[in-house]
């Protein structure tokens, strides 16, 4: 996962951590409450049917009416009074001495003892109920119940009960109460967490009673609470510390990526631009897609570098190339792009037209900044020249504006040292730009510039992929992909096309050859054939690749073969005693075509696009290509159409009898990674088109 992303899930991760845990103790809250209160509302119940029951005892105790109340009480109870109240004043049973009788002593419990008689002689003449009142003197207060009784005189009493709270106690520990003392004002109750007020006759609470017990309450904010809160913090915690982390991983990551990216566009010697950043400038200021401001492109190639390098070696080298890279900077201003395309040569893109006085301008003006500040190493003083190409209505993107000025550079050069030019058309004929080509494609022969693409021959009337012909390509640094019909025939013009071909011809086998029973194309040329000890280099080629030789087929223009053909038809004989067939290519391009044909002994004939291509356009072209195909087949040659690119091409030259045929029509050529071929294939129908046809 991306560390930005990762840490931003984090994030929401402790978020949605933080918001489940407070829901959640919201909820545990809520729903402890609840219980709680149902809890409270049983232990209330409890507490009240308990005084309720003690209530009913005390009732049930009371001395039947006319019964002598004290000589009752000396039987039956202790801790019990009866309470008159007469014109001689008040009257206290004796017997109830000890703790009651001096609780009656106090002067205000008197008075509220005579309150609660009067009212109940008012309220409950007939002696049923039971209730509540506080005796004693302040700070010894105790609850007691009181009722309507009469003596054997008929007179009203109020018998008087103190509660005695053990049993109600021992019964409500049964039930996980502790009941606390009793306390006149609520807030004299302090270590309980239920509490009852005890009404009295006029309905407010004499007392209170509280108690304590086990509470879900207690447990979950005891125990539960804690343990949470401190999962939820180490949870945090952790989620805290893997952000941390993360980000300080994914900020090393990023800087390390920056820097990668910063050092994949730098030139490492002088700190400029490097050939990679230069395209991409190109692209952003200068894009094929779109018209793009005015500007130049100069291409600035240093003199008198190579024989630095071979003088004063290369470190004397880097020197000179970091200097130069500063007066090119610092000279050309911050306006202008300036980067190192490789070896002695640099680029700067200009932001605007450069005329050619203002271009040999410039070019003076660096030359003597060279001069001053590059110290002559040893005596090569070191110049540049310079090629320039400005952008006009017909250039096409930055990358054209770079191959132009490209060719201006090497047209500067071949002028002499020391010289800027701008490009013209012309340079591209010009015999410079060959001498450059040719020095150039050397050294890409050298390097592996060069790359083979394949193109597929397929059968004329199925469209069953019978063979490939290798053509190759030059992927040059600033000119890109360039076809063989630039450099071929230069090449041909030297012995460059013997390494060029041999090149070819060993990738080939090389590619191609552990690729099924595939026939294999490769061009050749005269010079190529003649060249001494081609017959071993090529038999040579096949035993290392393990390729049968009739899988072979080495494609000759009619061009190619007019020197000395007598040696030419002797090489292809040699070889075609080993079973390597020959293909006349282009067949129809050249000029003595029948000669050649009854002169060499062709395997195949290969019917030039020209033909092909104006079987739509000439009459007489149908004719001519279908005699051409009888003609080779009459002298035992196979036959293959080139250049097809529609469905009724290839039904004509299968109806006039050509056995195969290659072009756009069944595929292009493409480097053998896009051939989408498994090693070792059956080989089968390219596509639909052909099936169709
Ligand atoms: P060729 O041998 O006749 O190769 C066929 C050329 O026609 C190729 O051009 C191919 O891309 C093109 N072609 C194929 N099908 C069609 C089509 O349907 N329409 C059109 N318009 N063109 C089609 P390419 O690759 O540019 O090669 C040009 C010539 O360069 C070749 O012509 C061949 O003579 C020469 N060449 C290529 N590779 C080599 C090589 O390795 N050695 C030598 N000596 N010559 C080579
Ligand atoms: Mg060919
Ligand atoms: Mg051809």
């Amino acid at each position: 996962m991306h560390g930005r992303s990762l840490v931003r899930t984090l994030d929401a991760g402790a978020i949605i951590i933080m918001v489940i845990a407070v829901a959640t103790l919201g909820l545990m809250a809520w729903t402890t409450r609840l219980i709680d209160h149902s809890a409270f509302e049983n232990e209330a119940t409890l507490v009240r049917q308990s005084l309720t029951g003690l209530a009913a005892d005390f009732r049930s105790d009371l001395p039947p009416p006319g019964v002598n109340g004290d000589g009752w009480l000396a039987r039956n109870v202790q801790g019990h009074a009866l309470f008159s109240v007469s014109a001689a004043g008040r009257f206290v049973a004796s017997r109830a001495a000890s703790r009651i009788s001096g609780l009656l002593a106090d002067e205000g419990t008197a008075a509220r003892l005579e309150q609660a008689l009067k009212a109940l002689e008012r309220i409950d003449p007939a002696g049923e109920r039971v209730d509540l009142v506080r005796i004693g003197p302040p700070r010894d207060e105790n609850i007691a119940f009181v009722a309507l009784t009469r003596d054997g005189l008929g007179q009203n009493r109020l018998a008087i009960g103190l509660i005695d709270f053990a049993p109600l106690t021992a019964t409500l520990e049964g039930f996980g109460l502790q009941l606390q003392p009793v306390a006149a004002q609520p807030g004299d109750i302090l270590h309980a967490n239920g509490r009852l007020g005890i009404d009295g006759l006029d309905g407010d609470p004499v007392a209170y009673l509280g108690w304590r017990s086990e509470r879900i309450s207690r447990t979950i904010t005891g125990l539960v609470l804690p343990v949470l809160a401190a999962a939820l913090a180490l949870g945090l915690f952790v989620l805290m510390l893997l952000r941390r982390y993360w980000s300080q991983a994914r900020d090393g990551f990023m800087g390390e990526l920056r820097q990668v990216e910063a050092l994949a566009h730098t030139d490492p010697l002088t700190g400029l631009p490097n050939r990679r950043a230069l395209f991409d400038h190109l692209q952003t200021v200068a894009p094929a897609t779109r018209s793009f401001p005015p500007m130049t492109v100069l291409m600035l190639d240093l003199d008198g570098f190579k024989s630095v390098n071979d003088q004063h070696g290369h470190q004397a080298g880097d020197r000179v190339l970091k200097l130069a890279a500063e007066v090119f900077s610092t000279e050309l201003g911050a306006s202008a792009f300036v980067a190192r395309l490789g070896g002695d040569e640099f680029v700067a893109v200009l932001p605007d037209i450069l005329g050619d006085g203002a271009l040999q301008r410039l070019h003076y003006h660096l030359q003597q900044s060279l001069r001053q500040r590059v110290p002559m190493e040893g005596l090569v003083p070191i110049g540049v020249s310079i090629g320039a190409a400005s952008s006009t209505q017909e250039t096409g993107d930055g990358e054209d504006l770079l191959k132009m000025a490209d060719l201006a550079v090497y047209a500067a050069k071949a002028a002499g040292r020391g010289v800027a030019m701008t490009y013209h058309p012309d340079m591209k004929r010009d015999i410079a730009y060959r001498r450059m080509l040719e020095r150039e494609l050397r050294g890409a022969i050298l390097t592996q510039a060069l790359f083979v693409a394949y193109q597929p021959i397929v059968r004329a009337l199925s469209g069953e992929v019978i063979g490939y012909e290798a053509l190759v390509r030059w992927q040059h640094p600033v000119r890109g992909v360039i076809p063989p019909a630039d450099f071929i025939p230069i090449a041909e013009k030297s012995d460059l096309i013997i390494g060029l071909g041999n090149f070819v011809l060993d990738r080939a086998l090389a590619e191609l050859g552990p690729r099924g029973e595939c026939r294999i194309s490769v061009n050749a040329t005269g010079r190529q054939l003649l060249a001494p000890g081609f017959s071993d280099f090529v038999m040579d080629a096949l035993a290392r690749h393990r390729v049968v030789p009739g899988r072979l087929c080495l494609e000759l223009t009619e061009t190619s073969i007019i020197s000395d053909p007598d040696s030419l038809a002797t090489i292809m004989k040699t070889l075609q005693g080993q079973g390597i067939r020959f293909a006349i290519d282009d067949f129809g391009a050249g000029y003595s075509s029948l000669t050649h044909l009854l002169r060499f002994k062709f395997d195949v004939l290969k019917i030039d696009r020209g033909f092909i291509e104006s079987l739509d356009d000439k009459p007489e072209a149908p004719m001519i290509v279908t005699s051409v195909v009888s003609l080779a087949r009459s002298l035992g040659m196979q036959v293959v159409g080139e250049g097809i690119e529609t469905p009724a091409q290839q039904r004509f030259l299968a109806s006039a009898g050509c056995g195969a045929l290659q072009g756009y029509l069944f595929g292009r050529p493409v480097p053998i990674g896009q051939l989408g071929l498994a090693e070792d294939p059956k080989l089968t129908t390219l596509d639909s088109p052909v099936q169709a046809a």
